[in-house]
């Protein structure tokens, strides 16, 4: 992980494309269990991202991370909207006066996911998102604590997403307008939970290809 967010603008490039190639797969998602609106909520924030793209790029660390939470949190609308920007403003705050390296990112980012988990009263086996970014935050975590090389941490990293991913499909959803459904939810992917796996997996990739 390089010590300047230079490659922000790849990371977001590469998070929109795969939401981009995805966006009638999880369209179908949301429009099953939810009420089908989330590829476009996402679009809508990736889009305002990528705007902001070379600024993002320029700042530091914490105060990039606070501004991805903040545009989020404005453009994405809907329960991801406030919930992403919650993650990454707590990623921020958590980055503040630290240098970037793996054991901090994977401690900012475990704050992050305990932070929205507060604001969404929700835990893991909810059918959400946080079936994907609670095992991916375990995954850096132990990472962190073993030497690892980049091409192997993206690798588990997308292993674990996926799986957390793929784990929803059976649940009954508790938070969220799948819940509404009771057990006519069981049978489908949670269309967030694919939604972070897929950008989760870009990241990954993007972030492994760079110089570390
Ligand atoms: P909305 O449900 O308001 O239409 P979106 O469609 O953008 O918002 O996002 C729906 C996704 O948000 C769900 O698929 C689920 O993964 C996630 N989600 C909903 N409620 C929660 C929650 N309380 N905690 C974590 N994730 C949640
Ligand atoms: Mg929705």
């Amino acid at each position: 992980m390089p010590a300047t967010p230079h490659l922000i603008p790849s990371v977001i490039q590469g998070a929109a494309s795969a939401i981009q190639s995805h966006a009638e797969e999880v369209s179908a998602l949301d429009q099953a269990i939810g009420d089908g609106d989330h590829v476009v909520n996402l679009q809508r924030g990736l889009e305002a991202l990528s705007q902001q793209a070379e600024s993002l790029a320029a700042l530091d660390w914490p105060a990039a991370l606070q501004k991805i939470g903040m545009t989020l949190m404005a453009s994405v609308g809907g329960a991801s909207g406030s919930l992403y920007g919650t993650l990454f403003i707590a990623m921020g705050k958590a980055m503040k006066d630290r240098e970037m390296n793996l054991a901090n990112l994977a401690e900012a980012f475990g704050r992050g996911v305990e932070a929205m988990k507060a604001r969404g009263k929700a835990d893991r086996g909810e059918k959400t998102m946080l079936d994907v970014l609670i095992p991916v935050a375990d995954v850096l975590k132990s990472a962190a604590e073993h030497a690892i090389a980049p091409g192997q941490l993206a690798e588990e990293v997308s292993r674990a997403a996926e799986a957390g991913m793929e784990s929803t499909r059976d649940m009954l959803a508790t938070k969220g307008r799948a819940s509404f459904l009771g057990e006519r939810a069981i049978g489908h992917v949670d269309a967030g939970a694919r939604s972070s796996q897929l950008m989760i997996s870009a990241i990954a990739e993007v972030v492994a290809e760079s110089a570390w």
